[in-house]
């Protein structure tokens, strides 16, 4: 028994289930809504609410995104035939940090790792092979031309970015056991359709993780890539 409320009590708890939350921040963050507005709390719900209900993955690079292409997929601007294919969405943040990159990503939601049963399947390997061989690039899109502009104009990306060939694929998935054999699996299957694979230099520390980098060092590993 704490002697707090039962439905204070649940809020603690709540809180103290979030990753990185121990009991005494649970207790500060649960005082901190008591004490707040009924606008702040309700807009604070309702952006997790919308978070979760909005937020999907992007069709081509499985980034997360807020409509069916993220915002690095429609820019055209950008290098689509140089994908930087990373374990999560949050690694795109860290790379965006290196304003030098102008090639685009592909988010694997994860890394191969069989001791913890995560396999190959597992993984969006299968999306990045479809990026490569531009085979079904687009198996949802049955609308047909004139539907409305916005769809109009999803497929143009769709069509543009089919056209471009992909001609080098940066593995950038951490020097971790797991990143080092995923890497290695991904370039056995990218080599037979002819694309340059490469892997970031060292310079990230072995068994780091790609968040922790500085912009500097991730735009030196970048520059020093050696393809495998
Ligand atoms: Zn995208």
């Amino acid at each position: 028994m704490s002697g707090y409320s039962p439905t204070l009590e649940a809020l603690i708890n709540k809180f103290r289930s979030l990753p990185g939350i121990g009991s005494k921040t649970a207790v500060r963050l649960a005082f901190h809504m008591l004490n707040s507005s009924e606008e702040y709390v309700n807009d604070f719900s309702e952006c997790i609410l919308a978070a979760k209900t909005r937020i999907t993955v992007c069709k081509i690079c499985q980034n997360i995104s807020d409509g069916e292409i993220c915002p690095i997929c429609s820019d055209m601007s950008r290098d689509h035939g140089l994908i930087c294919v990373v374990e999560s969405a949050k690694d795109i943040l860290t790379f965006e940090r290196v304003k030098e990159y102008n090639g685009v990503y592909h988010v694997l939601h994860g890394l191969i790792s069989p001791m913890d049963g995560i396999n190959a399947g597992d993984i969006r390997i299968k999306e990045l092979i479809t990026r490569i061989t531009g085979v079904n690039l687009n198996p949802d899109m049955n609308a047909e031309p004139g539907e409305s502009d916005e769809v109009n104009e999803m497929q143009e990306i769709y069509e543009e970015i089919a056209k471009t060939q992909v001609h080098e694929i940066i593995l950038a998935t951490g020097s971790t056991v797991e990143g080092d054999v995923t890497t290695t699996y991904i370039s056995g299957l990218v080599k037979p359709f002819g694309v340059k694979t490469s892997r970031l230099a060292y310079g990230i520390p072995v068994g780091g993780e790609l968040e922790y980098a500085d912009a500097m060092t991730l735009f030196k590993a970048l520059e020093g890539r050696r393809e495998i």
